[in-house]
């Protein structure tokens, strides 16, 4: 027969909030009813357990919710630690009963949080348990109950608050059913439950029955005991051959505990007889991450990331850089259950910025060599290919860190040996061949630290990434100005991608004028800012309103297509400007500068103009010629065509980017690049302020 511990509510309330379930619901429970519903509970039990009580104790309100008291099998228990210290002051009683009970107790490391049968669920049919991680349990207490019970623990990453334990949205039950609400989890954990409980033994509840705690059910062989069920699934759990009692547990509802946690199954013995298969599946990796962790915010930054990606983490060590400039030095232990979740998980450490020196073996704290495979067919790189980012990066090879080559985002990297000497360069997936080899997973690669990056950024306060509001505008104009002059005096490179909007704005005389007083090193942009500074200069309308006036001119929306026409006929913007035929506006102040330029074609493009690079790889290319060796990069209201330059920037680029939607704007300074800016106004008025602030 089963014995159920259980702790009367004489002490049971609401004194404080830690799950969303007890918000607003403070000193809001009725203990009369409480009391009631309890014993009901016990009553039903009783008919089919024999039942062991606790005593209660005042000041712990949530000791009547055995379940959490620990994980049992067969004569051994691993006693809780709870995450929250509102419930730590249980652990010592349960701790006391379980020794004087007989069993052998097993006790967690501090700072370890693992919640008991809250958290881990033995299945009923196999030799395994589900343990849930993600609010409570820490994934790293797994590989303690892998390793003192003796069984496959398979972790599940629960990701909806109200769901905080695995026991209120997961119930094995006899028979090997599983009832369960699978919203709770994330993809890789409904994925695992997928593998192991066959479709027809799998119980999905609805929303509406998991938000009764429906999952959070006492089974005892045929019969399930829980707080309420809609006849849906009273008719599901009929029949696969349950036999469903309810009975109200409002008063331990609003505490985020039904039947199931207030009850805690004491003779549990292994499912089947089977070998004990102790398989630990966690993987771990120790990280060391560099840079200024606290003031940049990439600690929090890094430790988010691995949790969001389902991993969890435990910092090693912490040493603060001592000033303000130096560098400080975290290290962290990265645990995830699987090892491609691991490999995400390392790849956006990676990206993040920090340094990260992926340690293979805790007792050598020497770096793994990059790993590389060949390419087998031609513009396809192996399934694990590292994906680059803006950031300067290298690579271990050979036990030596080797700088990568034309850094840029989105691409792969290929290392190649010509006569002894070892590159390894950025390729895109297009342009990889047969033979070359590329890095694969994330080991042996790192980001290095840039420390001039900070010195400037300190310099250049308002460099630092983030969206300038309106009032900042003439602020931001100054600093653009200022930056710029000194790059101008230095031989610096500038760059202006810009779409069409500078011309409706009135903006391209200005530009026109940067162009001509040798602040622009190059032009990029589309068909359209070409067609509509050309139809500028020709006619004085874009898209056929005159900009002297603001008004549309009859008939003018013809001057767009005769423009296209016009430069169509002489072949090339640069043949119209010899001919005389155009003589003032942006492309004729770069053809009279010698300015080259790049117009990269799209589906929108009317024409096109001769210069329109229709073949987009093309484009592409041409565009990173250009960018090539850039200081500064100015990008004006173009979406296309600013994301797609800041896709293949390097980081150490100044950018500035100019738009009047602050998505646009944000979408750039989100690279995590501290040396980029965006500004939201009008891209005219941006302009004139900076010929203005410029004197030109
Ligand atoms: P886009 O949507 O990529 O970018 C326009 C940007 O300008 C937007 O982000 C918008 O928020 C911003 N903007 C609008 N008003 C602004 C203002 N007053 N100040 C600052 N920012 C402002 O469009 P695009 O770059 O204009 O065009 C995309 C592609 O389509 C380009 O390749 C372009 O050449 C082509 N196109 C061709 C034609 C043509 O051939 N006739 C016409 C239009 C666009």
């Amino acid at each position: 027969m089963s014995k159920i511990l259980m702790c009367a509510p004489d002490y049971f309330e609401i004194g404080y909030e830690i799950n969303p379930w007890m918000q607003g619901n403070i000193a809001r429970s009725s203990p009369a009813v409480a009391a009631e519903q309890w014993q009901k509970l016990h009553d039903t039990i009783a008919q089919f357990a024999q039942i062991e009580l606790i005593p209660p104790q005042p000041g712990l309100p949530d000791l009547v919710f055995t379940a959490n008291a620990g994980i049992i099998l067969e004569n051994r228990v691993i006693i809780s630690r709870f995450y929250h210290p509102e419930r730590q002051g249980e652990e010592p009683y349960f701790t006391e009963w379980f020794d004087r009970h007989g069993f052998q107790v097993h006790t967690l490391p501090l700072r370890l949080p693992f919640e008991g049968a809250g958290d881990a669920l033995l299945d009923r049919e196999q030799n395994w348990l589900w343990a849930g991680y993600g609010f409570r349990t820490e994934l790293d207490a797994h590989n303690y109950l892998a390793n003192w019970l003796d069984i496959e623990v398979l972790s599940l990453r629960l990701i909806d608050r109200r769901f905080y334990h695995l026991d209120t949205c997961f119930c094995p039950l006899s028979g090997g059913y599983l009832l369960y609400y699978p919203s709770a989890f994330d993809r890789y954990s409904q994925q695992l439950i997928e593998s192991r409980i066959p479709p027809h033994k799998r119980i999905a509840v609805s929303e509406t029955d998991a938000i009764k705690f429906a999952c959070n059910s006492i089974n005892l062989d045929e019969i399930i005991v829980m707080n309420d069920a809609s006849s849906s699934l009273t008719g599901k759990l009929e029949s696969a051959g349950f036999k469903l009692i309810t009975t109200p547990l409002s008063e331990f509802l609003k505490a985020g505990g039904a039947a199931k946690c207030l009850s805690l199954k004491l003779n549990e013995l292994r499912p089947t007889a089977a070998r004990a298969v102790v398989n630990l599946p966690l993987v771990t990796e120790q990280i060391e991450l560099v840079g200024h962790l606290l003031d940049s915010g990439l600690m929090n930054r890094a430790l988010d990331r691995i949790v969001d990606a389902g991993g969890s983490f435990q910092v090693l060590k912490f040493d603060l850089g001592e000033q303000r400039h130096s560098t400080s030095r975290a290290q962290v232990k990265v645990s995830a259950p699987d090892r491609a979740m691991m490999e995400d998980i390392l790849a956006q450490l990676i990206d993040l910025g920090a340094t990260s020196d992926r340690v293979p073996d805790r007792d050598r704290a020497i770096p793994p060599n990059a790993r590389l495979e060949k390419v087998i067919q031609a513009g396809v790189a192996p399934d694990e290919f590292y994906v680059t980012n803006i950031y300067p990066t290298e690579i271990r090879y050979r036990g030596e860190w080797v700088r990568v080559r034309q850094q840029r985002m989105d691409g792969t990297i290929v290392v190649r040996e010509i006569g002894g000497k070892v590159m390894a360069t950025c390729k895109l997936i297009r342009d990889l061949q047969v033979g070359d080899m590329v890095v694969v997973d994330t080991a042996g690669i790192r980001r290095i630290e840039q420390p001039e990056v900070r010195t400037e950024a300190s310099e250049f306060g308002f460099m630092s990434s983030g969206v300038s509001s309106e009032r900042r505008v003439e602020l931001v104009v100054e600093q653009v100005a200022w930056d710029w002059q000194r790059l101008k005096d230095r031989g610096g490179r500038m760059v202006v991608t810009a779409g069409p909007v500078v011309i409706h704005t009135g903006g391209s005389q200005h530009l026109a004028a940067l162009i001509r007083h040798g602040y622009v090193q190059a032009l990029l942009g589309g068909n359209a800012i070409a067609v509509h500074d050309l139809e500028q200069s020709l006619y004085g309308t874009s898209l056929g309103v005159d900009l002297q006036r603001g008004k549309p001119q009859s008939g003018g929306h013809r001057h767009h297509l005769k423009t296209i026409n016009l430069i169509r006929k002489y072949g090339s913007i640069e043949a119209a400007v010899k001919a005389g035929i155009i003589t003032s506006g942006i492309f004729y102040e770069c053809v009279k500068a010698g300015v080259p330029y790049s117009l990269a074609g799209s589906i929108r493009d009317d024409g096109p103009l001769p210069d329109t690079e229709m073949d987009l790889i093309k484009a592409q290319q041409d565009y990173a010629n250009l960018i090539y060796g850039a200081d500064s990069i100015l990008m004006l209201s173009s979406m296309l065509h600013s994301i797609g330059v800041g896709n293949m920037t390097p980081a150490g680029v100044k950018m500035v980017c100019v738009d009047i939607n602050p998505a646009v704007v944000t979408k750039l300074a989100d690279r995590g690049s501290i040396e980029s800016t965006g500004v939201v106004t009008d891209v005219g008025l941006f302009l004139r302020l900076l010929v203005h602030q410029l004197g030109i």
